[in-house]
């Protein structure tokens, strides 16, 4: 083992050596060519938008590849429209996102100017899950561009059919000392986190992001992580069971549960869990009539995930949780083509591994609460979420719930939605990440904000110049 880990060491510096020159002629490229104006800038989006359209299918593809099963639908909706939606919001704002803005000078200095100048960092590095691997490889990537940076992309080893394919797509729109895809596993990620780009994007766990911002902090490199955890579905008491139950297994069934932002566990007033059961059944059987030959319901990617949610399932009902399986058909299912029939499970104990640990696919613990005081404390008793989702109409409920309690965003009434908008930044907050991208934020994150100060013909500062006599003193009076 110690000739493989040394091999794998050599592999490790072969990666960094190449990734390295690779950086330094996208910088080299970067400072040749300065910032791309307005209309470059739109036409990289351009580009981007009917590439990605043009190849839509073989997405689909690839990313079905990659997952055994993947529906359409969710590629289609999840992945291509989301990004074709960010190209089209940073289209609609650049104009404005890119303007110099003027800023107030104060009195003593007048008649000078202040402005804040949008300029690209430069060369931003991405790494992307495989969870979405299209969107999450993209999205970033579209935010980055409309800032006018160049870009290395390094996507997911886990989704590798996808990766490929991102890596033609791009090819085809994109000189190499543009926006380059490396592929590779775990040794190029290491290698590609450590070099020293302007801006760093990570998605994926909240323990790679440590690693990754580690990597990035002996460079100083600033990093947005996109990470993930525990994401609440309160239900409040005023909110009808049957329509909750429908959109938190909207939520949990999307992509077989393998979101981000899905909701991972319930809690309900007492009393209610018994009929929320009941219309998960009927709501799931509605989405989904069948489970293993439905081209709709997603596949869970890959062995291992598939073995760690059957651990989950085992720990919980070797600790007395109950377990629901929505195997409404009572399909025999295939454990080798992984399509996992949802579970919901009752008298979750905090012990239990499913309460510990992000869920990241179709089991749904529930819970319930007395007060919502007492729903409120159990969320602020867990690390910081990436979503929350309130299930409520009464305003001064929601009011309390969005004051009361931290996470990287909310849906009210709703799951999942919030982020597939184009206008609403998307991000974490402590260990669910930090940072943003999507709308004007994403712009923001990749560009540097230069503050530039004018003096005016006239100089007014000899104000501030010795010899100071009491000069000052008339000022701070
Ligand atoms: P992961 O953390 O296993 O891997 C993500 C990426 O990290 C891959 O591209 C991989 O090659 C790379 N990587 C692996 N080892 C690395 C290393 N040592 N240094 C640097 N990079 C390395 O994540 P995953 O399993 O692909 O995705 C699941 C996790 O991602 C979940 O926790 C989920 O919540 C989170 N996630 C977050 C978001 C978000 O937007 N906040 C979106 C999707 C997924």
């Amino acid at each position: 083992s110690s000739s493989a880990s040394s091999a794998s060491a050599d592999a490790g510096r072969g990666a960094h050596a190449e990734l390295s020159a690779l950086l330094g002629r996208l910088k080299a490229a970067q400072r040749k060519s300065g910032a791309p104006d307005y209309d470059t800038r739109i036409d990289h989006l351009d580009k981007l938008e009917k590439a990605l359209l043009a190849r839509k299918e073989d997405f689909v593809k690839a990313i079905g590849m990659d997952f055994g099963t993947r529906s359409r639908h969710e590629t289609l909706a999840a992945e291509v429209m989301v990004v074709v939606n960010e190209i089209k919001h940073a289209r609609a704002h650049l104009h404005e996102w890119m303007e110099t803005e003027s800023r107030e000078i104060g009195w003593t200095f007048l008649p000078a100017r202040g402005e804040v100048l949008m300029q690209p960092v430069g060369v931003v590095g991405i790494i992307s899950p495989w969870n979405y691997p299209l969107q999450l490889a993209l999205a970033p990537l579209v935010g980055a561009l409309a800032a006018g940076n160049r870009v290395m992309l390094k996507p997911s080893e886990l989704a590798s059919d996808t990766a490929e394919m991102t890596k033609t797509l791009i090819s085809e729109i994109f000189e190499p000392d543009h926006v380059a895809v490396v592929t590779g596993g775990v040794d190029v990620a290491d290698a590609f986190s450590r070099l020293p780009f302007d801006h760093l994007v990570f998605t994926g766990s909240t323990r790679l992001g440590k690693i990754v911002m580690k990597a990035a902090a002996e460079n100083l490199t600033p990093v947005t992580l996109e990470l993930g955890g525990k994401s609440p579905a309160i239900v409040g008491d005023g909110y009808a069971i049957a329509q909750a139950a429908q959109k938190v297994m909207f939520g949990k069934c999307l992509n077989a549960g393998q979101t981000c932002v899905a909701p991972d566990y319930v809690l309900l007033p007492k009393g209610r869990a018994d009929a929320f059961v009941e219309e998960c059944k009927k709501a799931f059987a509605e989405m989904y009539p069948l489970i293993g030959s439905n081209p709709d319901y997603t596949a869970i990617i890959n062995d291992r995930h598939y073995d760690r949610l059957q651990s989950y399932l085992e720990d919980a009902r070797d600790r007395g949780a109950k377990l629901i399986e929505l195997n409404h058909k009572n399909e025999t299912l295939d454990p080798n083509a992984r399509k996992m029939a949802p579970v919901l499970v009752l008298h979750a104990k905090e012990d239990m591994l499913l309460m510990q640990e992000e869920i990241f696919g179709p089991i749904l613990p529930i819970k319930t609460y007395e007060t919502l005081d007492e729903a409120i404390a159990y969320v602020n008793d867990h690390p910081r979420p990436l979503s929350l989702y309130f299930f409520e109409h009464d305003q001064k409920a929601i009011d309390k719930v969005l004051r009361e309690t931290m996470s990287g965003g909310v849906g009210i009434n709703e799951t999942m939605l919030h982020v597939a908008q184009s206008d609403l930044p998307f991000g974490g907050i402590g260990p669910s990440g930090m940072g943003h991208y999507h709308a004007r934020e994403g712009f923001e994150t990749f560009t540097k904000k230069k503050p530039v100060f004018y003096q005016s013909r006239i100089n007014s500062t000899s104000l501030l110049k010795p010899p100071f006599g009491s000069r000052i003193d008339f000022v701070l009076k």
